[in-house]
């Protein structure tokens, strides 16, 4: 197996690309790739302050090595959920990944600062921990990046991450969910700011890949919480799919962002209001993340 570009001993083959490559053009190949995503989603600029969703997982810390080797200036945010010691493990990852590379994490954690950890909430309100865990990531890490002035909130979902969830959304033909699906959401004026994918034209296994090869220690461990995730389900399925059709995975995503995405857009006229509890931006009169919180709160009181 030989490197497409130098003929080198190849080290991964990458069948959707029919290459395999070798070590440092495997790295520069899944650069490239974040490069070409922030340039056609004309995701950011060298002068925007952007904040990265940091999780300690191989796909947050290998999209802030390369946002940072591509020379942008990039923070990052923690959110500890309270989930044992999975949590505790990838923190210490995360912080140790930002102190060896002189980058600045900022860690918010859901106990100390809401009163409530992931498991808990779950419970409370009957959600799956997933679905409680989500929208307490994206309550606080939009917070977070709205409150200290940032003008865009990075995320490093990849394209298995992107074909599932575009998957699950089809099946439930959930309109609202894929009128949204798109890897830059604009700020606006209410308080939601600029959020973008660039990691989604690298799938799950490269941007591992590209983790091991570039020395970053990550957290291998799987969530506690992740059993009958349903998301996981899917991207099983499409990766037997991938398996007989190499590339099929990125056809189903990129041709519904480039066909699809236009037929379900959302209308700008979906006035948002302010959470009369918090005063972020919400479609009701208390935001979602409020009610979960207040739920959690007044189960635990009831004993
Ligand atoms: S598996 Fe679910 S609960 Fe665990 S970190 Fe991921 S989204 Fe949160
Ligand atoms: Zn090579
Ligand atoms: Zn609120």
């Amino acid at each position: 197996m030989k490197c497409r570009v130098c003929r080198g001993k190849a080290v991964i083959a990458v069948r959707r690309h029919n290459a395999n490559f070798c070590r440092s053009h495997f790295l520069e190949h899944v650069r490239r790739q974040v490069e070409r995503t922030i340039d056609d989603y004309k995701m950011f600029g060298s002068d925007d302050r952007l904040v990265l969703g940091v999780s300690g997982g191989k796909d947050s810390l290998a999209l802030w090595d390369i946002l940072t080797g591509l020379g942008y200036r990039v923070d990052g945010v923690y959110l500890h959920l309270g989930i044992g010691e999975y949590s505790s493990e990838s923190l210490t990852l995360s912080q140790r990944f930002a102190l060896t590379r002189n980058l600045r994490l900022e860690v918010v954690d859901l106990t100390v600062e809401y009163g409530f950890a992931v498991p808990e909430a779950a419970a409370a309100s009957h959600r799956t921990p997933c679905s409680a865990c989500g929208l307490s990531k994206r309550y606080s890490l939009n917070k977070v990046a709205a409150e200290r002035g940032y003008d865009v909130l990075v995320m490093g979902h990849n394209l298995d991450d992107e074909a599932a969830t575009l998957f699950s959304n089809v099946l439930g033909w959930n309109v609202e969910y894929l009128g949204r699906q798109h890897p830059v959401l604009p700020s606006t004026e209410d308080g939601l700011c600029k959020k973008v994918k660039p990691l989604i034209r690298v799938a799950e296994r490269e941007t591992a890949a590209y983790a091991i090869l570039a020395g970053i220690d990550y957290e291998v461990e799987e969530c506690p919480m992740a059993a009958g995730n349903t998301i996981n389900r899917y991207k099983e399925w499409l990766n037997r799919l991938e398996e007989q059709s190499p590339g099929i995975k990125a056809n189903f995503l990129f041709g519904f962002l480039e066909r699809g995405s236009p037929l379900f857009e959302v209308s700008d006229d979906i006035a948002l209001r302010i959470c009369s509890n918090c005063g972020q931006p919400t479609t009701g009169d208390v935001c979602a993340f409020c009610r979960l919180q207040q739920v959690t709160i007044s189960r635990r009181q009831d004993g």
